[in-house]
């Protein structure tokens, strides 16, 4: 190794003597912050007898711990200098305790570089150099910082995870061929949280870097790909690379599918960034891009591809309630693409993360919501920190949420719930969103089937899930073509 990085963060054992948030001791290790610091201190002065004074010691410290009684910048400018007298090499300053998870690894919902200026007061009172972090995905971001003289170096997580090969790209000025963490923290600090292996929504790679290569294919097939969401065009950019020749047929007169809808509501722009490198990559493969298409039994047979991949997706599911069939009543998907206005009053069916999150994105236009959910809560399934901001936003919108509740009418102004037993209407209602779910999309493979002799089914089409499986079995797709 090269260096030694002391984890002194995050409220783990070195951050619990440091942080009088957990050390309450009454010896000569609590109570102050040099008898907070002596256990950080002799280990230091215990690495660097064992390493020399010229091996490099970084320590990684919760600058801001974000909880009541917690570690301030102020108490961390001391603990720095401390650190600084005590041969410590390079400041890593990140944030939190895992009473402000949220803090640690931050989703899209918190603004880039959000915590620069807290490493820019550490540089104020020590000459080492500080290592910035937090929600820094992109290489111009970094460059501001270091010009910015908010740090002097950057560190990348989930950037890294992302796209290990980040750096690489901005050397070569490639900023289009970057793949940037969209801050969804499904694939990483969700599954590591279950206690399974990381992987990484936009990188199929992540995680199984010795098992996975794309390698040339044996023999040059053509490839006709049916739907042009994230699936598909993972499939068709990994078939591509592999030297097929690949075509995407989309009904529809963009790319993305869903996952454009996916990036509407507020703070989850940034998902937009991983259909903009999809579509790059498609022009610069050559991959050949047919809108506003479906893909007929007549194409196929006058193009006689070898392989067929369906990626057709999903589309909403509408349950079977009274009323449902009335004027008033739309769908997520409606309202994020812009196809339905809302009037004033809005009523949400199904508080899973697309309700939520469609709820919050009328709320923020000014709308009156009710989100109504079935569970004992909304959010089921999402990472926590993306939850926290969320339900944030839901609150200080004024969002209602009624859980344990099941519509059982929709009339045209008023709908009919059952909330925990007790009969309930909620009245002067001008539209109510079904949020429900998905159903997949089918496309019939017996015609097909006398025409091709290799049809893959991906994604959503196969079964509904999250958008990481459908990326991952579009990659898979292409790699086994
Ligand atoms: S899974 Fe999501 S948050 Fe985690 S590194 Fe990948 S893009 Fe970023």
């Amino acid at each position: 190794f090269d260096a030694v990085e002391i984890h002194g963060a995050h409220g783990y054992l070195v951050n619990q003597f440091m942080s009088p948030f957990s050390n309450k001791r009454i010896d000569q290790y609590g109570g102050t912050i040099l008898n907070r610091a002596r256990f950080a201190l002799e280990i230091i002065a215990n690495i660097r007898s064992k390493v020399g004074s010229d091996f490099p010691l970084i320590y990684r410290m919760s600058v801001n711990e974000f909880v009541e009684g917690g570690l301030t910048t102020e108490d961390s400018k001391v603990i720095s200098m401390l650190l600084e007298n005590a041969g410590i090499d390079l400041i890593h300053a990140s944030n939190g305790v895992y009473a402000s998870t949220e803090t640690i690894i931050p989703p899209t919902a918190v603004g880039h570089a959000w915590s620069a200026n807290i490493s820019e007061e550490l540089k104020k009172v020590v000459s080492i150099p500080v290592i910035a972090v937090g929600r820094i995905n992109d290489p111009l971001i970094a460059e501001s910082v270091l010009r910015s003289k908010q740090a002097d170096m950057i560190s990348m997580g989930r950037g890294s995870l992302a796209d290990p090969h980040l750096p690489n790209k901005a050397q070569a000025g490639q900023f289009d061929d970057i793949i940037r963490c969209i801050g969804c923290l499904q694939g990483c600090i969700q599954r590591n949280a279950q206690q399974l292996p990381i992987k990484c929504l936009v990188n199929p790679m992540t995680g199984h870097e010795s098992e996975r290569q794309i390698t040339p294919a044996s023999r040059e097939k053509k490839v006709f790909i049916i739907g042009g969401g994230i699936a598909g065009m993972e499939a068709a950019i990994v078939a591509a690379q592999r030297g097929h020749k690949v075509e995407i047929f989309e009904k529809n007169s963009r790319l993305g599918g869903q996952w454009v809808l996916a990036a509407i509501p507020p703070t989850k722009e940034e998902l937009g960034s991983f259909t903009v490198w999809q579509v790059n990559q498609l022009n610069k493969l050559g991959v050949i891009v047919h809108l506003n298409t479906d893909l007929t039994l007549e194409m196929i047979r006058d193009n006689q591809p070898d392989s067929v991949i369906i990626a057709t997706g999903a589309s909403p599911f509408v349950p079977n309630i009274p009323g449902k069939e009335l004027g008033h009543v739309l769908t997520a998907n409606d309202i994020l693409q812009g196809s339905a206005q809302a009037g004033k009053r809005v009523v949400v069916i199904g508080g899973g993360l697309v309700g939520s999150e469609t709820a919050a994105h009328l709320a923020n236009h000014g709308h009156d919501v009710s989100i109504i959910e079935m569970n004992s809560d909304i959010f089921v399934g999402t990472p926590s920190a993306t939850k926290h901001y969320l339900m944030k936003d839901l609150q200080h919108h004024n969002v209602a949420i009624l859980t344990n509740t099941q519509v059982k009418e929709i009339h045209s102004d008023a709908v009919v719930v059952d909330n925990n037993g007790q009969l309930q209407t909620l009245a002067a209602i001008d539209n109510v969103v079904m949020a429900i779910g998905s159903r997949p999309v089918s496309f019939s493979v017996e015609e097909l089937e006398q025409h091709v002799s290799e049809i893959v089914t991906i994604g959503d089409a196969q079964k509904v899930r999250k958008a990481m499986e459908a990326v991952e079995e579009g990659y898979l797709a292409g790699l086994t073509l």
